[in-house]
């Protein structure tokens, strides 16, 4: 899916394209009435600086928006910050003008967007994982992280790769790089991608330079491929067709 809707914050005119999580069909738009913006008081004492600039400003704001789609219009509750932007623009009696813009930046939305698609086959214990990490996208990227690899851990149990091996007497963990090593040959042109995730859900979980949301969607792009090859078999199906076609030389009926 698009996700780039996902990287922009709003304004009071203008929302980006973000799919109502609960009909998966409508757009989410504003209820301007149920926005409400306070100011933060760092923000207010920052006013009486010598220097001071509108585009100083900081607020908190909580907002309902209403999904488009007229046989849904469920409502999504969100909050989050907001800031004032600079603009200017010319104006045909005044010359150049500058005005103030306000954009808000999301931190929590609930019902939460979905950020990446899920194949319908794919199993109720890796699918929570993966709702959990959309909940926690905009306020925490690295805890974002954290709940998609739990989710990938989720898929490989679900394909039957063991969690543990006996040693010694002892039952031991096997680690996530052990058990994506382990994954049968049909799987095996996945590895790179599921190795790449594994790193990612790593940073999420160690001390270090803090995970950004660019990682995450990095992170929804591996998995959301590796969901549609092991549950929807895309590649597997093409190649089918293709073998058809070739063997025919042309159009197969
Ligand atoms: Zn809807």
């Amino acid at each position: 899916m698009d996700r780039t809707p996902y990287q922009l914050p709003f304004g009071r005119d203008r929302v980006p394209a973000w799919r109502c999580p609960v009909c998966e069909i409508g757009h989410l738009t504003l209820d301007q009435k149920a926005l409400l913006v306070r100011e933060t008081t760092p923000s207010r004492k920052d006013r009486k600086h010598p220097d001071w600039e509108p585009d100083w400003i900081r607020y908190v704001f909580a907002c309902t928006f209403v999904c488009s789609n007229a046989s849904c219009k469920e409502p999504i509750a969100c909050s989050g910050y907001g800031a004032v932007d600079i603009v200017e623009y010319e104006d045909d009696d005044h010359g150049w003008i500058q005005a103030g813009e306000d954009r808000f930046t999301p931190q929590y939305f609930s019902p939460s967007l979905i950020l990446m698609d899920i194949p319908g086959k794919c199993p109720a214990t890796a699918r929570i994982h993966f709702e959990e990490s959309f909940a926690l996208f905009f306020a925490d990227p690295g805890a974002a992280l954290n709940s998609a690899r739990a989710g990938l851990e989720a898929v490989l149990t679900h394909l039957g790769i063991k969690r543990f091996i006996v040693s010694k007497g002892k039952r031991r963990p096997l680690s996530l790089h052990q058990r994506i090593l382990m994954l049968p040959p049909k799987f095996s042109s996945l590895a790179d991608l599921l190795l790449a995730a594994k790193w990612l859900g790593n940073a999420g979980s160690h001390d270090g330079t803090s995970p950004t949301q660019a990682d995450v969607r990095v992170m929804y792009d591996l998995l959301e491929h590796v969901l549609s090859e092991i549950y929807e078999g895309k590649t597997k199906k093409l190649k089918a067709i293709a073998k058809k076609v070739i063997r025919k030389k042309g159009p197969v009926k």
